[in-house]
């Protein structure tokens, strides 16, 4: 791919518009949550060091094409102007006369931050018109809202067709790098843990990491619908009986390839799904009856921390058990100290697997941890996605 980063162009005193990722949580006009905000930092801090006139958009929420108060960018606008030192002009809409008057009239290392993308039904849409009046905006064109790129609105993609120059920003360089650049390259032993609920989830991202890695272990929920392929009695935890039979054919595929294929050997079986219910660990052969399987067991543990441990490139997604209730934490957080202290790169991505090293204590110590929710998987399921294409020039 030649895809050019922010640092790679021209961009002293020339109009840039900037794409971010600042759908975060809003209550009662203030900020909730400012994680979004601060990871879109060093690309704003950049192109007001270098002396652009920066305009900034994002979408919030799902105002459906229309104007709804309580989604305005405004309270946003506050705070980054806090977290910057200097102030943040607010557009009242993202195009039309008014707002370009304002883009034209910024002056070197000043900002303005467009209303959301969202209240105009030409967004979510791609629809041409509403792309060139966002082009006008800007000359050079920076996308850094990784957490949209696996869509085509008209501020990812459309809006391409009709600037001078495109480019990404830091924190998608970082995820193109990590999620497409090691993985495609990845130095080996290469070894990728998948867990989280359900197998139907994630058989995109199965069947991909199938022709890359040397060994893929599977915890969580769905190792269920894999033991139970392999003629296990699970009790009555989470199996997708409509699974099992690609379950066996993923089993097959792995050995045809080589991988090794490891499932949990033991589990912290309850016999309800209940924080509070009686539990205990039990093997493979020795599954109680009515018991739901809620973490893997200590055994299991340690032979998935082994084989991360030699590993050069480690790559995680999804949960080992439900690490929401403190009884069953154990096997999320006993792999995410191996993965945190793993000699090669390490990816974590996933929501509630970046929840998890976050909630130990642990996200510093990945080398990536991916902002990703739907981009991340699709990208770990082998897809283009249109808003990274979109930048290939
Ligand atoms: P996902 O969104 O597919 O990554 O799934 C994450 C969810 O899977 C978390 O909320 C976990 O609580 C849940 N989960 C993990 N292990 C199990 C299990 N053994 N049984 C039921 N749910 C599980």
């Amino acid at each position: 791919m030649a895809i050019r980063c922010i640092d790679e162009l021209q961009i002293d005193g020339r109009p840039l518009f900037l794409r971010v990722d600042f759908n975060v949580p809003v209550e009662g006009g203030k900020v909730k949550d400012a994680t979004r905000i601060e990871a879109a930092l060093p690309t704003i801090r950049y192109a007001l060091e270098r002396g652009a006139r920066l305009t900034v958009a994002s979408h919030l929420g799902r105002p459906k094409g229309k104007v709804v108060a309580e989604l305005s960018l405004e309270p946003v606008a506050e705070l980054l102007s806090e977290l910057l030192g200097q102030e943040v002009k607010m557009a009242p809409d993202c195009i039309g006369p008014e707002v370009e008057a304002l883009a034209q009239g910024l002056k070197e290392g000043e900002v303005l931050l467009l209303e959301n993308l969202r209240f105009h039904p030409g967004e979510e849409k791609n629809d041409p018109d509403f792309a060139q009046a966002l082009a006008r905006l800007g000359e050079v064109y920076i996308n850094d809202a990784f957490g949209t790129a696996h869509r085509a609105p008209a501020s990812t993609e459309g809006i391409t067709h009709y600037v001078q120059e495109v480019g990404c920003g830091f924190l998608m360089k970082r995820e193109i790098e990590y999620l497409m650049g090691a993985l495609s390259e990845p130095q080996r032993p290469f070894v990728a843990l998948l867990g989280g609920a359900k197998v139907s989830d994630k058989i995109g991202v199965i069947r991909h990491l199938l022709g890359k890695v040397d060994a893929l272990l599977i915890g969580g929920g769905m190792c269920y619908t894999f033991l139970r392929a392999q003629g296990y009695n699970v009790g009555r935890s989470l199996v997708e009986e409509e699974r099992i039979t690609l379950a066996r054919e993923i089993m097959k595929e792995a050995e045809a390839k080589g991988v090794d294929l490891l499932l949990p050997r033991d589990h912290v079986a309850a016999e309800e799904f209940s924080p509070d219910a009686q539990r205990k660990v039990v093997r493979n052969e020795e599954f109680p009856r009515g018991w739901v399987g809620l973490d893997i067991g200590p055994e299991t543990v340690k032979a998935f921390a082994e084989r991360i441990s030699g590993a050069e490139t480690v790559l995680w997604n999804g949960p080992m058990g439900v690490f929401e209730m403190a009884p069953f934490e154990g096997g999320t957080k006993g792999v995410a100290e191996a993965v945190a202290s793993a000699k090669g790169t390490t990816i974590v991505g996933g929501g509630d697997t970046v929840r998890a090293v976050t909630q130990f204590g642990l996200a510093e110590k990945i080398t990536h941890v991916s902002t990703g929710g739907g981009a991340t998987l699709e990208l770990l399921e082998g897809k283009t996605l249109p808003g990274i294409a979109a930048l290939d020039r």
